[in-house]
């Protein structure tokens, strides 16, 4: 299986050569050259089976002979031994048709446990193979920083430096970075905002020569390997549901649209999706453009969803090539104008297809309180503000009864206890096995905002960095 890029101006790569790159050169996000397909009796089959096992048979085709089928199953398995859950991503109904999918059982008590734990393992045996090493930098505005940590710290050969916004997290997000005690592991509280983070990290990827010298990798959405590990709950959940026999639908809390374009892929392997729902809080740009046609970046409002709380959706741009048939002539126009005039229009072709799969809609704040009451008070169960999001649009759009809708769960209540506890007056508690979190040793350096000064700490840090500068001498 061979990788091209969306932008068509970058080589061709191999899986893993596309994990370890994150994005193409080209400025390019990578799609497989062609979708696998999995027949009716394969998907029927995933009902009841372990988690880790329907993984490797998604999973598999994509890796083609990069990676052995062995090696893949044990990377499964023990990616998803540090879920709390034995069904790992657990259906839970809420309504006669509405079930949500709780896709929060892993080590960090968000969604992104669930790619990231196998990323960390694809990279470090990709790695190992190569006799090299790597430096992966992140910014994070919460979720995605912890669930690094965990899957990163103990890495071979990985060296971790997480950049966040200082004072701007919640508690226990904070503490899921500063508390992993692993000496590859690096929390960097940022004198700054989220934004000040991205840009330093934006910037360090630019300077060639330290992105050579530290061998620089990412692991944010872009990333397909963490895509194609999304994929995998979609099918588990749809079996439990009865299919292929049965069409089913979902609602994706979406931020950077890369859980949703998951989705998508298992429609493009055969999964008979209904429907598509993609639920914004009121960073509304995806549920804008799916109505208009027109893409359109403005300010991002804080909101009780910040892992949604984002103004540019950098996976839209896998949609967008799809829907132009694959051509990256209009996939590259579009993003000059974003880049020129933070907008682009899709024609109406190209929406016509996007539309036969997806809609969209969005939560606005109120709306996001009075579900997390209303699924307490009817069904006896707490939801966090993300999912909520995703309930309150589910509701709004009409539905086939005889279509079960799957709502996507991706965080767990207690991780935004705030925002629950003013929505239904319960404050949710961590699970037992998290209860100590707050009792346990941080460790973090506080920088200034500064690029210069985050690259020398990150120099002197990363093990990466004095294996480069061994193999250049
Ligand atoms: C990251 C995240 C999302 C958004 O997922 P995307 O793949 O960026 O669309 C939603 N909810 C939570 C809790 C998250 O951490």
């Amino acid at each position: 299986m061979q990788y091209i890029s969306t932008r068509g101006e970058a080589p061709p790569l191999g899986f893993m050569d596309v994990t370890l790159a994150g994005l193409a050169r080209d400025g390019g996000l990578y799609v497989p050259e062609t979708w696998p397909g999995l027949d009716a009796a394969t998907i029927a089959g995933f009902a009841g089976r372990p988690y880790a096992e329907v993984f490797a048979e998604v999973v598999m085709p994509f890796v083609g002979d990069q990676l052995a089928a062995t090696d893949l199953a044990r990377m499964a398995r023990e990616a998803y031994d540090s879920f709390r859950h034995p069904a790992v991503v657990p259906l839970v109904q809420v309504a006669p048709s509405t079930f949500v999918l709780e896709l929060f059982h892993g080590p960090t008590l968000a969604f992104k446990d669930l790619a990231m734990q196998v990323l960390s393992r694809l990279m470090d045996h990709a790695l190992m193979a190569r006799g090299e090493r790597s430096t992966i930098v992140v910014a994070t505005s919460g979720d995605t920083g912890g669930a690094a940590v965990e899957a990163f710290r103990g890495s071979a050969q990985a060296d971790l430096f997480v950049l966040f916004p200082q004072g701007r997290i919640s508690d226990v997000q904070r503490r899921m970075m500063t508390t992993a005690a692993a000496d590859n592991v690096h929390a960097l509280a940022i004198e700054g905002t989220f934004d000040d983070c991205q840009a330093i990290v934006k910037g360090l990827f630019n300077d060639h020569p330290f992105r050579d010298g530290v061998r620089l990798s990412g692991v944010n959405s872009i990333n397909f390997a963490r895509l194609v590990a999304q994929v995998v709950y979609y099918f588990a959940a749809a079996a439990a549901l009865g299919a292929p026999h049965r069409k089913v639908a979902f609602t994706v809390p979406t931020g950077n649209f890369g859980d949703v374009f998951s989705g998508y892929v298992a429609a493009r392997m055969g999964l008979p999706v209904d429907k598509l729902l993609v639920a914004t809080n009121v960073n509304d740009i995806l549920a804008r453009t799916l109505a208009t046609g027109t893409y359109q970046v403005r300010d991002v409002v804080p909101t009780s969803s910040p892992s949604m709380d984002i103004q540019v959706s950098s996976n839209f741009e896998r949609l967008l090539f799809e829907a132009c048939e694959r051509d990256p002539k209009p996939v590259r126009a579009a993003m000059a104008s974003l880049a020129r005039s933070q907008s682009f229009s899709v024609t109406a072709r190209s929406l016509g297809a996007m539309r036969a799969l997806f809609s969209a809609d969005r939560a606005a704040e109120e709306e996001v309180a009075a579900t997390i009451r209303t699924v307490r008070r009817e069904a006896g169960y707490l939801v966090d503000p993300h999912t909520a999001v995703a309930l309150a649009v589910a509701e709004k759009e009409p539905r086939d009864p005889s279509v079960p809708m799957v709502v996507l769960s991706t965080a767990h209540p207690a991780k935004f206890p705030d925002a629950v506890e003013a929505a239904c007056g319960i404050r949710p508690a961590l699970p037992d096995w998290l209860a100590d979190l707050g009792g346990r040793t941080e460790h973090s350096t506080v920088l200034p905002a500064d690029q210069s000064a985050v690259a020398r700490y990150i120099q002197s840090h990363s093990r990466a960095a004095s294996a480069g500068a061994g193999a250049a001498a």
